[in-house]
């Protein structure tokens, strides 16, 4: 398995994290822009897309993503990790994970979900249109952080597998569905082909989902019209 650092740079790319502290402007295959580190007037600080690292050849500094939210927020090396491995939807572990109280846990867990149903609505027009033709707003979608669970068996839970999440926690959390054949364990979607309606405490934390059916499946009569976690 990769590390939390190798992770944060396949999932992230230089150019969004930079581009989003200062302007950055096309120069060839590299961007450019006056240096976020010193007084310029004229750019010489260079970011790559293809090497993934910045240079200024005024200041001489330069490093990868890391090295750059560190200088930029003025943060130590797990401090920028932290801060980068949020944004990527990655959950780093540490020795003393222990620590970290179960809720905090599993709200992260709910947290990742709750980005991941967005995002899957985002890309889904139709469902979107679904949700339009039924008299909601774009704004009302927004804030309300409504989502799409896929008609698959398995893209919530690879896609928490991947983000180093234990399935047995969100197990906890009615997100996956455990399959125990004679000891042979496994995970799947509980929520597939489903509309996601996030539900918030007072607080605005999240504490589970409501899925109403979306798409058509087969052997769904035996599903309830909603179900929650
Ligand atoms: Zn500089």
């Amino acid at each position: 398995m990769s590390t939390p650092v190798e992770k944060i740079k396949e999932r992230l790319d230089i150019v969004d994290i930079i581009g989003s502290y200062i302007k950055l402007e096309k120069a060839g295959v590299n961007y450019r822009s006056r240096c976020p580190f010193h007084n310029e007037k004229t750019p010489s600080f260079f970011v790559s897309p293809s090497r993934q690292s910045y240079h200024c050849f005024g200041c001489d500094r330069g490093g990868d993503i890391i090295s750059f939210v560190q200088e930029i927020e003025g943060l130590d090396f797990k401090g920028a990790l932290e801060l980068l491995a949020d944004k990527a939807g990655i959950n780093l572990v540490y020795k003393n994970s222990k620590e970290i109280s179960e809720v905090a846990k599993l709200t992260k867990i709910l947290e990742i979900a709750l980005k991941f149903y967005q995002q899957k609505l985002k890309i889904n027009d139709q469902a979107i249109k679904y949700l339009l033709q039924r008299g909601l707003k774009k704004e009302t979608i927004e804030n309300f952080s409504l989502g799409y669970a896929p008609l698959e068996w398995r893209s919530l839970t690879n896609h928490l597998i991947d983000a180093g999440f234990s399935l047995a926690d969100a197990e906890k959390i009615g997100l996956v569905i455990k399959n125990d054949k004679r000891g042979d364990i496994s995970f799947y979607d509980r929520f597939r082909g489903r509309l996601m309606f996030p539900l918030f405490d007072c607080n605005g934390k999240i504490v589970g989902f409501s899925g109403r059916i979306y798409d058509d499946e087969k052997n769904r009569t035996t599903e309830g019209k909603y179900i929650n976690s």
